[in-house]
């Protein structure tokens, strides 16, 4: 049955559902089904877009490493690896520094896991963070991941605020206000706020960078997490679908569109800092891989393939320009208070 469908009569039956069950089951129905990157997909993602994204992540991984000491033992993880590109990149690009770790893909959807292991054979594969390996440190990548998982709204009514939901008009899935009174929810910093104020949070991300801040705390390591969003917190939904490259309406297609909210990064350092880990900052995209050696590497790859010089250049580009990828996306870091610091922050 289609998820459309199977909502209506889910909503008809016992009325309308949180933002967060809409977007959880539509986005889990949504990647279990298929692989929807690339310009055949719905969308492109920058370890699509260009290897030297991958590559010099994997050159930020080997260079903490060494400078931990390069202990023998070290497991990378990436959240969300999507067609493996990145980790494959990385992977290559650290090995060249005799940075050879275990390799722990976090990831459950079916049809992404048979692409990821088309490319990196020699693997192990987990449904979430429960199963790492808790023996040795971690050195964990995420790219998009955290802008997938589950937002919650609230909304501020003429009768108070409510929670955001998802509800019916005819057979059609549409926001609408539930009747609970959510007042006692929302701290007295929102005191100004207006009516139809929307006030958008993401407890699972959180829920996950307190875990990996845990875990470093506990195994050493470090983790290196980029995503679009914003840095101080704000008003508004951020709720959006992409499908075949275009935006579409959030509540139109779930199950067949991918669904994503910005990141509010803003409260991730208070969780990273209570788990026991230490905070290493928040970058630009743009800033972080001039920091690590956009320039060069890209100069590398144009004597190197020259024919494909002005195609290496534009995907730089795209990367790093602050009118495309390199502004709206930000790079965040935390480790274990025993490593050093990551380049770039
Ligand atoms: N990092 C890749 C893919 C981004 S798409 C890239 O940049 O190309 C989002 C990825 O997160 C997919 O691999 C998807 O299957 C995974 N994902 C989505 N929701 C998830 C969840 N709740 N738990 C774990 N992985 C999830």
């Amino acid at each position: 049955m289609r998820l459309h469908q199977r909502f209506a009569r889910l909503i008809a039956a016992s009325g309308p559902i949180s933002i967060a069950h809409y977007m959880a089951e539509a986005n889990a129905r949504y990647y279990d089904s298929r692989d929807p990157l690339g310009s055949a997909g719905d969308f492109t993602t920058a370890p699509e877009i260009s290897q030297i994204y991958g590559e010099l992540i994997g050159l930020w991984l080997a260079d903490l490493w060494t400078r931990a000491g390069r202990p023998a033992r070290v497991h990378y993880v990436e959240l969300g690896p999507g067609r493996g590109t990145l980790a494959r990149d990385a992977l290559g690009a650290g090995r060249q520094f005799g940075f050879v770790p275990t390799v722990n893909l976090v990831e459950p959807s079916r049809a992404l896991r048979a692409v990821q292991h088309a490319r990196i054979a020699d693997a192990t594969w987990h449904d979430d963070l429960s199963t790492l390996p808790d023996d040795a440190p971690l050195l964990i990548v995420g790219s998009e991941f955290l802008d997938a998982l589950p937002v919650h709204h609230l909304v501020l009514t003429a009768a108070g605020w409510r929670e955001r939901r998802v509800g019916l008009a005819g057979d059609k899935l549409v926001p609408v206000a539930g009747t609970r009174p959510m007042d006692a929810a929302v701290p007295a910093t929102h005191a100004d706020a207006g009516l139809g104020a929307i006030i958008e949070t993401c407890p699972a991300a959180a829920a996950v960078v307190g875990e990996v801040a845990r875990r470093l705390a506990q195994q050493g390591g470090a983790a290196l997490l980029i995503d679009y969003g914003h840095v101080t917190p704000r008003y508004g939904s951020t709720l959006q679908a992409v499908r075949a490259h275009r935006q579409v309406d959030p509540f139109a297609h779930p199950g067949d569109a991918d669904l994503t909210a910005h990141v509010d990064f803003s409260v991730l350092p208070a969780v990273a800092a209570a788990a026991g880990a230490r905070w290493m900052g928040t970058v630009d995209q743009g800033a972080f891989l001039r920091a690590l050696g956009l320039a060069a590497r890209v100069e590398a790859l144009c004597r190197a393939a020259p024919a494909s010089a002005n195609a290496i250049r534009a995907a730089a580009h795209r990367l790093a320009a602050p009118e495309a990828m390199g502004e709206l996306f930000k790079v965040i870091a935390l480790g274990s208070p025993d490593w050093p610091t990551g380049a770039g922050f």
